[in-house]
């Protein structure tokens, strides 16, 4: 007789659209899991309350039970959420990373055949965006423009530092430490490294913000040259000749990296960026290959993720049964891998790859090429019946 093994997960199902595209994610990763493992692991989902759902329930967007539930499970899968409006929580995603720890934003862009796409060659495009998750001007220190605090500030740089600014400035502190930039970098150089990847792109600003973002390049290359010797090589020190089997690392300056993945796609595949420009730079990724819907992403630290999809609650197709579930489906999928299973994770973007290469489109898809769209929970079962 076959062992069997229950594993726990837990899941928020979001706002907006978010509860029907977790349904059908759900059951997409569960028909994977059982058809992988031949019935032998089964997950029992456990569902947490976050966002409006949360509000309505207990008088608070993100309970402590939440957070609790998150630590102690290590990871739970997450529907897009409304961002309260007014004060208290800025964003409930950015409060969940920061509160979690959980550093490194983790992004694979890769093209499906089948998918309209606003470039002539949308397959050269397959990279990872690890886009630093809890500091840079993302930290939320910052101040309205004639509070106390902004006078204070305006005050002591004019006083100790000679530095003057217009009364009427608001201002944000821009903080990047050593400490995170590394453990990023760290992050994206050993995903290379497990996934046999040609080269890890550092992308900064660092011409114009050099002891931040510069800082971040310098301390990438810091932490490169130290901690993976043999497996990797800078760029400049190749001096034209070939890595071998070791890893490139190089920087890019943000603004060219821009067009760079317009032009160039396929010299890259790992980009290590601070927050402000890793998080254009996914959305510019995304629109290449088709757009937010087909997107999947997942929050990382050391012992905990979340997996979540990047768009919003797209709140006008809320119970419509229209949304693209893509994007959450494969951030399921991508949790799979991080629990070990990667078989169940081949066989849903095999699932997928099917789906939208037979043409099956939800609206957002179908709009671009004049087709028959279909709805979410249809997209689902289709992607069910070509799993593997
Ligand atoms: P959004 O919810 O991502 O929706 C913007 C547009 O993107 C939609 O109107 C729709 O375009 C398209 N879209 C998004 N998801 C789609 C899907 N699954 N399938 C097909 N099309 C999809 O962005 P938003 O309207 O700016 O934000 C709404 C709320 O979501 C806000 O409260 C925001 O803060 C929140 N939000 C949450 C997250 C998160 O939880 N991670 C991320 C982003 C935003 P068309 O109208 O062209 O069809």
């Amino acid at each position: 007789m076959v062992d069997h093994r229950e594993i726990r997960v837990p899941f928020i199902p979001g706002d907006g659209i978010g509860p029907e595209l977790m349904a059908v994610a759900r059951r997409v990763v569960d028909a994977a899991l059982d058809r992988s493992t031949k019935g032998a692991v089964t997950i029992k989902w456990e569902e947490l309350l976050a966002g409006e759902t949360a509000f309505k329930a207990t008088g608070e967007y993100l309970p402590a039970g939440t957070l609790e539930a998150i630590k102690l499970r290590g990871v739970a899968l997450k529907g897009p959420l409304t961002t309260p409006i007014g004060g208290g929580i800025r964003s409930l995603n950015v409060a969940i990373r920061q509160a979690l720890d959980l550093y490194s934003s983790v992004r694979p862009v890769r093209y499906f055949e089948g998918v309209p796409s606003p470039v002539k060659e949308p397959g050269k495009l397959n990279v990872v965006i690890f886009r630093e998750n809890t500091e840079d001007v993302y930290k939320g220190i910052e101040w309205r423009r004639g509070s106390k605090e902004a006078k204070d500030v305006i005050d002591f740089l004019r006083s100790s530092m000679g530095v003057e600014l217009p009364e009427d400035s608001g201002i944000g502190l821009k903080p990047m430490s050593e400490y995170a930039s590394k453990r990023l970098v760290r992050a994206a150089i050993k995903h290379a490294i497990k996934k046999g990847l040609k080269t890890v792109t550092m992308v900064h600003k660092g011409n114009i913000m050099k002891f931040t973002e510069g800082a971040f390049r310098d301390w990438g290359y810091e932490l490169a040259e130290r901690e993976f010797p043999d497996a990797v090589a800078r760029e400049t020190d190749l001096n034209g000749q070939g890595p071998g089997a070791r890893i490139v690392i190089n920087d890019r300056i943000a603004d060219n990296m821009f067009q760079q993945i317009l032009t160039r796609p396929d010299e890259y595949s790992v980009l290590a960026t601070p927050n402000l420009n890793g998080d254009y730079l996914a959305d510019a990724c995304a629109a290449q290959v088709g757009g937010l819907g087909l997107a999947p992403g997942a929050n990382i630290g050391d012992s905990i993720a979340t997996f979540e999809a990047v768009h919003g609650t797209a709140p006008k197709y809320a119970g419509k049964d229209l949304a693209n579930p893509c994007s959450l489906i494969l951030s399921g999928s991508m949790m799979l891998e991080h629990l070990g299973f990667d078989s169940a994770n081949r066989l849903i973007i095999k699932g997928i790859e099917r789906t939208l290469g037979e043409g099956l489109l939800t609206y957002d898809l179908a709009r671009l090429v004049g087709s028959r769209s279909i709805g979410t929970t249809e997209f689902g079962r289709e992607v069910i019946a070509r799993l593997g």
